[in-house]
């Protein structure tokens, strides 16, 4: 992880200074771009392991360069937000932001949430020798080897927070979680995000997996609890 490749995406150089170095200072690599055009040349040249992306860029916005990003992959993003800017930080969630800090934030902090979102999404492949086997729900199919997910046999493309949000409820199927326990299982103790992260996700991914989003048969609210996915585990 150490020797990560992060992309820091921002305009104002003071900045961009600053997370430079308290970045390199742990040992990442790091390459910048001022605007959003840049920012998308720049993942395409250089792949790196995550960005750290501000809203308020000139040009294509972060909001636009993570929308753009997110349909093609699931790479790690660390949104930075100005104060006030509270819807833009749900929308940021939404499209797939895996974490965000609020300006004036401190470099420190910003380096602690780029270790964690790195160890929580570079974990999965390495942490267990053996490939965990997909897993199986109704005609839902998840494998964590792949990171995909289909639906009756057709792909559907989840952001990395929903994908690891359905792999939680399909590991516990049948049992129900409320947004409490699912913030702290799914988001972990390092998100500073609110319970309605929650239910944002919980409804993104009813539109990509319920036939009717409002009358949901597979990802159920159970009243004055929470949720709990529902259906017949299947051997893969
Ligand atoms: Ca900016």
């Amino acid at each position: 992880m150490a020797d990560a490749l992060i992309l820091v995406v921002e305009d104002e150089p003071t900045i961009v200074e600053v997370v430079v170095r308290y970045l390199q200072r742990e040992g990442f690599r790091t390459v910048t771009a001022g605007d959003g055009e840049g920012a998308l040349r720049a993942v395409a040249r250089e792949r790196p392991d995550l960005l750290v992306l501000d809203i308020m860029l000139p040009g294509l916005d972060g909001l636009e360069v993570l929308r753009r990003l997110r349909a093609g992959g699931s790479l790690p993003v660390v949104m930075l937000t100005a104060r006030g800017e509270e819807i833009d930080r749900v929308v940021g969630l939404e499209l797939g932001a895996d974490d965000y800090l609020t300006k004036p934030f401190s470099p420190r902090e910003l380096v602690a949430r780029v270790k964690a979102v790195l160890r929580r999404t570079q974990a999965q492949p390495a942490e267990s020798a053996h490939t965990p086997p997909p897993l199986v729900v109704d005609t839902l199919r998840l494998d964590p080897a792949t990171r995909s997910v289909t639906l009756a046999g057709a792909p559907i493309t989840l952001t990395s927070r929903e994908f690891e949000l359905l792999a939680f409820l399909m590991r516990h199927v049948n049992q129900v979680f409320t947004r409490e326990q699912l913030l702290d299982q799914v988001w972990g103790y390092t998100f500073a995000g609110d319970l309605s992260t929650v239910t944002v996700h919980i409804r993104r991914l009813r539109e990509k997996i319920e036939q009717d989003a409002a009358a949901p048969t597979l990802l159920q609210t159970v009243w004055g609890v929470g949720y709990k996915l529902s259906g017949p585990r299947r051997v893969p």
